[in-house]
């Protein structure tokens, strides 16, 4: 007998029902924290739903971050342990009026979506889905995302913690529960507060395919090449001006191109991407984002970059370029080496789940990795969730159960060590 069966109250698919009928998209250049204010009505609601189940501490403060505290009902010795999702859903696709669709009983093949029969989630295009046969598989109705990274995140915590309530003979330590917004637009965790929140170890529930535990991602900096011209009125313009808008575009043409790009790369593997070219005649900037799993080799894309632009600069005499690199994110592994049980205990709890468990890397950084830097060693693991940040979004009802068990087992884990 698993853990599967869970509590006495609501189902886990009750709360992901509700939760994803709220709003929360989080928007790109917004001047405020979080990026929108609709995001804390979840969070508001999260917080009433959290006392409701005896956490007294619920709270969200001004940020808008929900935090509580399940006090421990044991006397061994348990690291503080933390349970994060974020409640924003992607700026890309509207997450407004979202209409879920339970599809019982899956029988395979292509599942159109009642609201929008243009959008097919094709079982030959999603081999994950080919797995979940007689599974509730839940989608919208085509016209929003779904929502379910990561309120499936949510629910499925929160469905845990209500399990721990309902059964006081499932002994854990202190188990704090946060949910945080804006992770979407990069922000996530900007104004976390986490010595206050006073955990010892995390694990963000955002994930997709289940059993997948995320201990690795790519390390990120932005990179900016800025090419000077010398300015001149173009009707006397021979053999003095020099335009840096030629420059630039020389200089993206140079760029490798069937290697080191996002479109030519996957799996381990990093690149150089240049996503903005700003600029006029007398200075024109190209910047790049550059990826890798380890520092070494994003040093060398950098190093890659900066040559390019000496060669590219020397082809036109009085021309010159400033090259900037600013970080944005470090591979979590870094510092999740040094903790390797935090890991180790995600793997254990997985295969307690009778799944088998998968280390996965992230093309990308996570809220995790943020809080790895910033004194919190915090991986990543599955919701169920799959086609993030598309309409054609979904996630099935078993794993989502699936997930839940993987909770209470790494809670069991933690304090059974
Ligand atoms: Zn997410």
């Amino acid at each position: 007998m698993g853990l599967s069966a869970v509590g006495i109250g609501e189902t886990v698919v009750d709360r992901f029902l509700r939760y994803v009928r709220y709003d929360t998209q989080s928007a790109e250049d917004s001047k405020t924290y979080p990026s929108t204010e609709k995001q804390k009505e979840l969070g508001r609601l999260l917080v009433e739903e959290l006392k409701k189940l005896g956490l007294k501490d619920a709270s969200i403060d001004q940020y808008g971050y929900v935090t509580a505290t399940l006090e421990a009902n044991t006397k061994r010795t348990v690291p503080v342990i933390a349970l994060i999702a974020h409640m924003d859903t992607s700026p890309e696709i509207s997450g407004k009026d979202v209409r879920p669709h339970i599809h019982k009983n899956y029988s395979g093949g292509d599942m159109v979506l009642p609201g929008d029969t243009t959008q097919v989630i094709r079982m030959s295009e999603t081999p994950e889905l080919a797995k979940k046969i007689g599974n509730d598989i839940i989608t919208s109705d085509g016209t929003t995302l779904l929502g379910a990274d990561d309120k499936a995140g949510i629910a499925e915590i929160m469905d845990a913690i209500q399990y721990l309530v309902n059964h006081p003979e499932f002994e854990h330590g202190t188990t704090k529960v946060a949910f945080t917004p804006d992770e979407e637009v990069g922000t996530g965790v900007k104004y976390f507060d986490v010595k206050k929140f006073g955990a010892q170890y995390a694990y963000t529930l955002d994930g997709e395919t289940i059993g997948e535990v995320e201990s690795e991602n790519f390390c990120a900096d932005t990179v900016r090449v800025t090419f000077r011209g010398v300015l001149f009125h173009p009707g006397y313009a021979k053999g003095k001006l020099v335009n840096s808008i030629k420059i630039a575009s020389a200089y993206v043409d140079k760029l490798p191109k069937d290697m080191m790009s996002p479109e030519t790369t996957e799996k381990m593997e990093g690149y150089i991407h240049p996503n903005s070219v700003q600029g006029g005649v007398e200075s024109t900037t190209v910047k790049f984002i550059a990826r890798d799993f380890q520092v070494e080799g994003l040093k060398k894309k950098e190093e890659f970059l900066k040559t390019l632009a000496e060669e590219t600069v020397r082809a036109y005499p009085r021309s010159s370029f400033a090259f900037e690199v600013e970080e944005s994110y470090r591979n979590m592994k870094y510092v999740l080496d040094k903790y390797p049980e935090v890991v180790e205990k995600a793997m254990e709890a997985v295969r307690l789940a009778e799944l088998q468990p998968r280390p996965h890397s992230i093309r990308g950084g996570t809220d995790g990795a943020r809080l790895c830097y910033m004194g919190l060693p915090t991986p990543n693991i599955a919701t169920g969730g799959h086609n993030f940040h598309s309409k054609l979004e979904w996630i099935s009802v078993q794993d989502m159960k699936k997930a839940v068990e993987v909770i209470l087992n790494l809670i069991k884990v933690w304090t059974k060590s």
